[in-house]
């Protein structure tokens, strides 16, 4: 059976260009931390890669911290940036971070509340998952206002329902009252243009895999002026942000990546949006009751995220995948239960509607078949699981 993948915000494949970076770094042998000529070669490498990042995104050599992937960059970001500012200013115990962002600013968040006596304040989205200045600026002037204030982290486009925020004027909001800001721009970088000076932002978190690099890469691009705690402990790799040997491979190919991803945005934004239009149309002459969440115009390329009213997600999602189209919903199991995905929560959905959504995602090998495969699957599909979702549903009182 021919597959559809239509999971590109998930992970999406490792572009050639990245395999051949990383290929030709594996077969060498040094590690950056030594003096001899193997180092020195692997010192130049991770040097120059470092300067390509940097360029394509509009950021200083100097900025760029390797890391293992999103996940510790936004960790990285978060804690490192709250603990510097915290020791520098011990008033500033709050962050002021935004309902919607993924997990892994989420949750560091809600750790350092946790064990650390942190006051998390969170910024509501409206109804299409959009950051509000005004709501940034309620959020500031919140529990005791900005001067309490560590950092800011807003992500520029979301995971789920793919809303890209005004990040340049949120910026500007969260420096007109001295609070650095951070944002996730994971699912950004590659099919928006990501200028980390342009749009004036502090830290940046990107991440190998969602943009044809090799899993496990990733990078905190953060000023110098920022400050930063590391997480981990064991040498002064990184300007002292990061411990560990560096992945010279993983470097190697995020680099290539990055600069391919960057390169052929424009392009390749224009044959997803065109795609994506197509899938959206294909889908609702199907199932006329399928609703688009998110902003329908500033959203990214290459994402359709429809809500199927009647549907459990995770049902429908299990029949695609048997008729080979694999998507994604954005709800998360807990001990064996679905919950409802909190970004359409946060934009006001109900725990039903929310829990019957699903995401398409289209990226840099996405075709006019995989939009066929859908249009042709999505209605057997939705009609098969609205009559599952109906068991479920409660007895008419
Ligand atoms: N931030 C966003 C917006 C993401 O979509 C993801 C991955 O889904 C991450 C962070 C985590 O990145 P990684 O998988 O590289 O740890």
């Amino acid at each position: 059976m021919t597959v559809a993948y239509l999971d590109h915000a998930a992970t999406t494949p490792v572009v050639p260009e990245a395999i051949a970076a990383v290929t030709a770094a594996m077969v060498e042998v040094g590690n950056p931390q030594s003096l001899h000529g193997a180092g020195r070669w692997a010192r130049a490498l991770v040097e120059e890669s470092r300067e390509r990042v940097a360029a394509a995104l509009g950021a200083r050599p100097g900025d760029v911290i390797f890391t293992a992937g999103g996940t510790e960059s936004d960790n990285l970001a978060v804690k490192g940036g709250y603990w510097a500012r915290r020791a520098a200013d011990p008033a500033r115990v709050r962050l002021v971070i935004s309902a919607v962002e993924h997990h892994a600013v989420l949750d560091a968040a809600a750790w350092l509340a946790a064990e650390q006596g942190a006051q998390v304040t969170l910024v509501e989205v409206d109804a299409w998952g959009r950051v509000r200045p005004e709501a940034l600026e309620r959020a500031l002037h919140a529990d005791g206002g900005p001067a309490t204030v560590a950092l800011v982290s807003i992500m520029w486009a979301n995971n789920e329902v793919g809303t890209v925020n005004d990040i340049a004027t949120l910026a500007a909001v969260a420096h007109e009252h001295g609070v650095p800001m951070h944002s996730d721009a994971v699912q950004a970088v590659g099919q928006l243009p990501v200028d980390m000076t342009a749009a004036g932002v502090d830290a940046l978190t990107l991440s190998g895999h969602k943009l044809g690099g090799p899993p496990g890469s990733g990078a905190l691009l953060v000023q110098r002026e920022l400050g930063l705690q590391p997480l981990l402990h064991g040498g002064a790799s990184e300007r002292e942000a990061r411990a560990g040997t560096l992945d010279v491979p993983g470097i190697a190919g995020l680099a290539a990546a990055t600069v391919l991803a960057v390169r052929e945005q424009s392009q390749r934004a224009a044959r997803l949006v065109a795609l994506r239009d197509e899938l959206v149309d294909a889908v609702t002459d199907a199932c006329p009751e399928a609703v688009l969440n998110g902003d329908p115009h500033t959203r990214l390329p290459g994402n359709a995220h429809l809500g199927f009213p009647g549907c459990e997600g995770d049902a429908l999602l299990l029949l695609l995948d048997a008729a080979g189209v694999h998507c994604s919903t954005g709800s998360a199991c807990t001990a064996g239960v679905a919950q409802p995905s909190h970004v359409l929560l946060a934009m006001g959905a109900t725990p039903e509607a929310a829990r019957g959504s699903l995401r398409f995602s289209l990226g840099h090998t996405s075709t006019a078949a995989d939009v066929r495969a859908v249009a042709d699957a999505i209605g057997p599909a939705v009609a098969r699981a609205r009559r599952a979702g109906l068991l479920h549903a409660p007895r008419p009182r």
